[in-house]
């Protein structure tokens, strides 16, 4: 059998692998591998962890090499001493082409990498990913160190996966389920050797001049790369048709296609703690002072954390919320329209002390989340409903939420240690933002537009839909499930007619379904910009901006939104607008189209109101087929007449 049939054979066995400990999978793997499997190390925390754990397996008898490009620090050069000693072990060392490092150093310089991501990516290329094919040739399996938690591109790592890159041999990450404290506390327990740039603030370790110390708040890749958006950042070990891509970008080859729209800010947060970190702040959290969460509050508490609303990481303090409501800015400068805030009462308020952890409660009263109170203050309520809503009436659904909230405000970072659960049938559809952009870079979409929805899909969203992916390599339907207004089509009937609709009218390997779990605030062109810059974080390039985008009853112009749009610069929002008129289906035409591609009277166009769809639903009449696909009539019927028949 060849190696990638039987590597296919290992992946059929994954979900059980996935269940074992870190030395159960390699007792396992050296039972089927041995001895053509090796473990990669460059000498950081994780590979004093695997190291150990293989020595007790096997004694010295396993294989380990490392790669040196030539840059790398004094410390990484004693630890691989210290390992060889306490071991006794034989560490293969590879190097790099001499040729095409004087060849890449004559052309582009010594310091090349901080000239460009793709100058970069050639150093790793030539100094690592050419000397790694080198030491995997001939091999079944290779081990490494990568945990899910130590970036954003790595949060999909799995135990044990096809290295695709490899020829499909096995690749071995028994300590993808690990968190950064579980690493430390083997380590210390069993008195290691380590490298002694991890006690200099280094937690992840490279080449010299591309790796620096991290401040305390710093994501524990911040230091490496420093220079670039945290997408972009692996070296191409674990992503190498990326940095071959690269190679072949400098010297003239085919163009890399991977490259991706930075979240907002440049860095996709990720506040959700996993492992044992998640364990001791459950633990801890029984004893904190408590405060409980409405649905809106629970949705944005989530979506902070996964980093949709990125740059933030956590409720606005008072610096950013007077800024956003009278600028549009971030205390940063950053655009950014909407407020994200926590109120609670003026006596709830007095309980609590800044500088103090609290627990966020779900309706159910399970913990969610713990809450780094850092200030509290007063707002203005009628001040946020005019500048934010344009109006003070409490008939507008957002500016009435608003008057019910309490009157102090809490601002601070969040962490989230249990997400919560949304309704059922709607789990297959939520995906992290995260999760979002690895399947767009999987499928190869270089643009992306996304679609706003918090309504049922009728010919003329599907002829807008449509109309974009003519230019888009890929299209997100990204429908709100969050908190909207009694009135609005309930979400599991709205998902059903999405289903049904993708199924039979849409490509599919050309659209995403997945589900937005954030609440509504009907702002009008505020919250449409918010709609775009959130869509970005989820990786879009593009953004449907409609008729009446996020707006209600009249509070706003049907086109208010473009205008808004247009009065920021290409740079603070980077996601494209793609500004759509309003669409009907015309007799005349015998077609779906628009007043810009229309030149017929209205007396000919199909395009019914959302009340006038509600009217005959009511009355059991069917919706036109040239306004509504058939499929999602029958299901928008069917809910009606349930609904009728409840009354
Ligand atoms: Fe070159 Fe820096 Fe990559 Fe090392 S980490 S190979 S020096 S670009």
């Amino acid at each position: 059998m060849s190696i990638t049939a039987k590597s296919q054979d290992w992946l059929q066995q994954s979900e059980a692998l996935e269940k074992l400990s870190a030395t159960e999978l390699l007792e396992w793997a050296f039972k089927i591998f041995y001895p053509r499997i090796t473990l990669a190390c460059s000498f950081q925390a994780e590979e004093s962890v695997l190291i150990d754990m293989m020595h007790a397996v096997r004694g010295s008898d396993f294989r380990i090499f490392t790669l040196d490009t030539g840059r790398l620090n004094q410390e990484t050069y004693d630890c691989m001493d210290a390992i060889r000693q306490r071991y006794g072990i034989h560490i293969e060392v590879f190097f790099p082409d001499a040729s095409q490092v004087e060849s890449m150093v004559r052309n582009y310089g010594l310091n090349l990498f901080y000239k460009s991501v793709d100058l970069r990516k050639m150093c790793c290329g030539i100094r690592k990913v050419e000397p790694l094919n080198r030491a995997l040739k001939g091999l079944d399996a290779w081990i490494t160190g990568l945990r899910r938690e130590q970036a954003v591109t790595r949060g999909a790592v799995r135990k044990v996966e096809i290295d695709k890159d490899h020829g499909g041999i096995v690749k071995l990450n028994p300590l993808a389920d690990w968190s950064d404290r579980q690493v430390w506390d083997y380590i210390h327990e069993n008195h290691l050797p380590y490298n002694k740039l991890h006690d200099q603030g280094y937690p992840s370790i490279g080449c010299a001049p591309c790796t620096r110390a991290i401040k305390p708040a710093e994501d524990v890749r911040a230091g490496r790369w420093w220079w670039e958006t945290p997408e972009s950042k692996e070296c191409g070990l674990h992503a190498a048709s990326i940095a071959k891509e690269a190679v072949k970008t400098v010297t003239g080859e085919e163009k890399n296609g991977t490259g991706q729209i930075a979240p907002h800010g440049g860095r996709l947060i990720n506040r959700v703690l996993v492992g044992q970190e998640q364990e001791e702040t459950l633990a801890k959290s029984g004893e904190l002072k408590k405060i409980a969460l409405n649905a809106r509050t629970l949705s944005d508490l989530e979506l902070l954390a996964v980093g949709a609303f990125s740059p933030l990481e956590g409720f606005m303090g008072r610096k950013d919320y007077e800024r956003v409501v009278n600028e549009m800015r971030l205390s940063s400068g950053l655009l950014w329209t909407l407020p994200l805030t926590l109120a609670v009462s003026s006596d709830e308020a007095k309980e609590l002390r800044e500088g103090e952890e609290i627990a966020l409660l779900d309706s159910s009263g399970e913990v969610v989340a713990v809450f780094f109170l850092e200030e509290k203050y007063g707002y203005d309520k009628k001040e946020e409903a005019w500048k934010v809503y344009r109006t003070d009436e409490d008939k507008h659904p957002g500016v009435w939420y608003l008057y019910q909230r309490g009157n102090t405000l809490l601002g601070g970072k969040i962490s989230l240690v249990r997400r919560p659960s949304l309704l059922s049938g709607f789990e297959a559809y939520k995906l992290d933002p995260a999760e979002t952009r690895a399947i767009f870079k999987q499928r190869g979409w270089r643009t992306v537009v996304g679609f706003q929805t918090r309504n049922p899909i009728h010919r003329s969203h599907e002829y807008i839909q449509k109309s974009a992916l003519e230019l888009m390599d890929g299209l997100l339907i990204h429908p709100l499930v969050g908190k909207t207004k009694l009135d609005d089509i309930p979400s599991e009937v709205r998902l059903r007619c999405y289903e049904v609709l993708i199924e039979h009218y849409f490509p599919k390997e050309r659209t995403l379904l997945s589900v937005f779990p954030g609440a509504m605030r009907y702002a009008g062109p505020r919250e449409a910009v918010f709609h775009a810059i959130v869509r970005k974080n989820y990786g879009c390039t593009h953004f449907i901006v409609g008729r009446d985008a996020a707006g209600i009853g009249g509070y706003y112009g049907p086109y208010e939104a473009w205008d808004l749009f247009a009065l920021f610069k290409r740079d603070d929002l980077d996601i494209t607008p793609l500004f759509f008129a309003e669409a009907f289906y015309c007799r005349k035409c015998d077609a779906v189209a628009s007043a810009k591609t229309c030149p017929h009277e209205s007396r000919h166009h199909v395009a019914l109101s959302g009340t006038r769809v509600r009217e005959l639903l009511q009355v059991g009449d069917p919706l036109p087929p040239e306004f509504t696909r058939p499929e999602v009539g029958e299901i928008l019927g069917e809910w009606s007449r349930g609904q009728f028949n409840d009354q």
